[in-house]
């Protein structure tokens, strides 16, 4: 193997990361995000990922979500625009070229949706956030881990990292063969953890130190989603969105814990704590 590297994600590397906002701006420097994703009874999740989208700082935000969820996010997510993918789930994936995608959050597995998310990557080229139950049904699909896009950030927890590349031994055993698959594939993977690692195409391997146990919760990872598809639409490179955005949702969480504790912090006061993370880093 040629030469890879660990890092531990610190101060250092977020402030080489971070792009302050232009005064000279508009709403498209900012880039646009589509959020696909929600089924009867998980709308929720799209509303996470959609709302985290919108507060990271998107100049425009789409959530592609089934009609049962029309009015759920148009009244929670004012500010995003609805593409209505279905009735109570998703079987469509028709997004606009200039989006940046990020699939999975509550899509659950309804077998109209795993045909139609299949048949969309088949299309696909540029890279993508997939997460969830996107990562659920590419890993039921004999030839799903070949659709993923090069250079496309995938963000399984354990269960869903076996699920995809079989049963591991530990952690350690884990991120040795995500080092390996994430060469193989040519894919970031984020590795959701306590402790995450992101690993790259290279091999590279950054640990995030940020975060707590009010993180354990449903929800939390659709927010991480909501902040990897902004940056990518911000212009981020797909390396720094990984290591920037998983830095950021772990930040969010610390000032969510000290001021609801870690046990009654939801994912959606983490979201609300964007603004103090910004704050500290302008
Ligand atoms: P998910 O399982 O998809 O909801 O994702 C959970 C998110 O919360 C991931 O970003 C994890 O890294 C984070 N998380 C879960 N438990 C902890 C923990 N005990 N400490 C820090 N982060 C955590
Ligand atoms: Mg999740």
């Amino acid at each position: 193997d040629t030469e890879t590297s660990d890092f531990v994600i610190d101060d250092k590397i977020v402030e080489r990361i971070f792009k302050p906002r232009n005064e000279f701006s508009h709403k498209g420097t900012y880039g646009k995000v589509t959020i696909a994703g929600g089924s009867y009874g998980k709308i929720g999740a799209a509303v996470l990922a959609t709302k985290s989208a919108l507060k990271m700082g998107t100049g425009l935000t789409f959530s592609l979500a089934p009609k049962c969820g029309y009015e759920i996010l148009q009244t929670s997510c004012p500010e995003a625009m609805f593409i209505e993918g279905g009735e109570n789930h998703v079987n469509q994936f028709d997004i606009d070229e200039t989006s940046v995608v990020g699939i999975g959050p509550g899509l659950g597995q309804n077998p109209e949706t795993e045909k139609s998310l299949l048949q969309f990557l088949k299309k696909y080229s540029k890279p993508l956030i997939l997460d969830a139950d996107a990562l659920n049904i590419i890993s039921k699909d004999k030839k799903g881990l070949e659709l993923i896009p090069k250079r496309s950030i995938i963000t399984p927890h354990p269960k869903e990292f076996e699920r995809l590349f079989g049963v591991t031994k530990d952690s350690f055993d884990r991120a040795e063969w995500a080092r390996k698959k994430a060469h193989e594939l040519q894919i970031y993977i984020i590795l959701k953890d306590h402790h995450t690692q992101i690993i790259t195409p290279d091999g590279n391997v950054f640990y995030n130190i940020t975060g707590n146990a009010g993180l354990a919760k449903g929800g939390s990872g659709d927010v991480l989603t909501g902040i990897l598809s902004s940056l990518l639409a911000q212009g981020y490179s797909e390396e720094d969105a990984a290591v920037f955005g998983v830095w950021f949702h772990g930040k969010a969480a610390e000032f969510a814990a000290e001021k609801h504790s870690k046990e009654a912090m939801l994912p959606t006061d983490v979201i609300n704590e964007f603004g103090n993370v910004f704050e500290e880093l302008n």
